[in-house]
């Protein structure tokens, strides 16, 4: 039996960064707030919570002078200033290049641009970055464009861990409607090298297993990439999943995770398979 694991597999760089701030934080003060879950994977938020961590969905939720963590999605401007005017120690583990979207939103908007988010519309870090000017139009699909105005002037950023696929095909699109648009292609390079290992990976395998948080849209980006190249794929959160039993009847295993799963889930589940075995 042979397993292969993706490189890519694990936290992304600006998720471990969040996971490992809160659990250092929250070592340090006791009890800590944290804006949203972490990260979509019950396991690490159930860790966190039983040391301290509190998970709210509102910023309202929270007393005057609490400390506050932001997580790797980042918020709205308009949350901040929230914080601020409730005297809150605001910890920000907003991943660095998140932050560089707010600001060339805040940039083109300052300039005159109109702007198109290209981002799933439910997403936090959607949500957060529509927050960054008031003329942000937020498209998901293709067919969403012929829907917006003729702009004159228009500036086009994405969602961090938007399918590479899409949007390239989008971006094709706007420049067909708007031949002076800038579109800056703000796809996290962890995104597009952990869908372009699945790919390979999965194509090479009898059974591939993908690994994240029932929540998480970047894992289920990757189970589909994944169905297209393998006929037998499955999706778990860890190792306690039934699903995995079925490894027993293949000889090439193939494992990936998405950015919001740790390490060391992936090694109890390749413990789980030799088990099996
Ligand atoms: S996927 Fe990329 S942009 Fe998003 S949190 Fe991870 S490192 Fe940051």
């Amino acid at each position: 039996m042979e397993i292969i694991i993706g490189k890519e597999s694990g936290f992304c760089f600006g998720v471990k960064r969040a996971v490992d701030g809160v659990e250092n934080e929250v070592k340090n003060k006791g009890k800590l707030y944290c804006l949203g879950e972490i990260v979509h994977n019950e396991v690490v938020v159930k860790r966190l919570k039983e040391k301290g961590v509190v998970f709210v969905d509102n910023i309202d939720e929270v007393e005057n002078n609490e400390n506050i963590a932001i997580r790797a999605h980042g918020v709205s401007e308009e949350i901040y200033n929230k914080a601020k005017l409730k005297k809150m120690n605001i910890i920000d583990f907003t991943c660095p290049k998140v932050m560089q979207i707010h600001s060339k939103i805040k940039e083109a908007y300052s300039k005159g641009y109109n702007i198109i988010l290209i981002g799933k519309k439910d997403h936090p870090e959607t949500i957060g970055s529509k927050g960054y000017a008031k003329n942000v139009n937020v498209i998901e699909d293709i067919n969403e464009i012929e829907t917006l105005p003729n702009f004159d002037k228009v500036f086009s950023i994405v969602q961090t861990t938007f399918s590479y696929d899409k949007y390239i095909k989008i971006e094709d699109k706007l420049k067909e409607k708007y031949k002076n648009i800038i579109c800056i292609n703000s796809i996290c390079p962890s995104t597009k090298n952990r869908q372009e290992e699945c790919k390979d990976i999965s194509s090479k395998v009898d059974f591939m297993i993908i690994v994240g948080g029932k929540n998480s849209s970047n894992t289920k980006k990757l189970y589909d990439v994944a169905c297209a190249e393998c006929e037998n794929c499955i999706i778990i959160q860890d190792e306690n999943d039934k699903k995995i039993e079925d490894s027993r009847k293949y000889d090439i295993i193939g494992l990936m995770s998405g950015a919001s799963t740790p390490m060391e889930t992936i090694d109890k589940i390749v413990e789980k398979i030799n088990q099996i075995k």
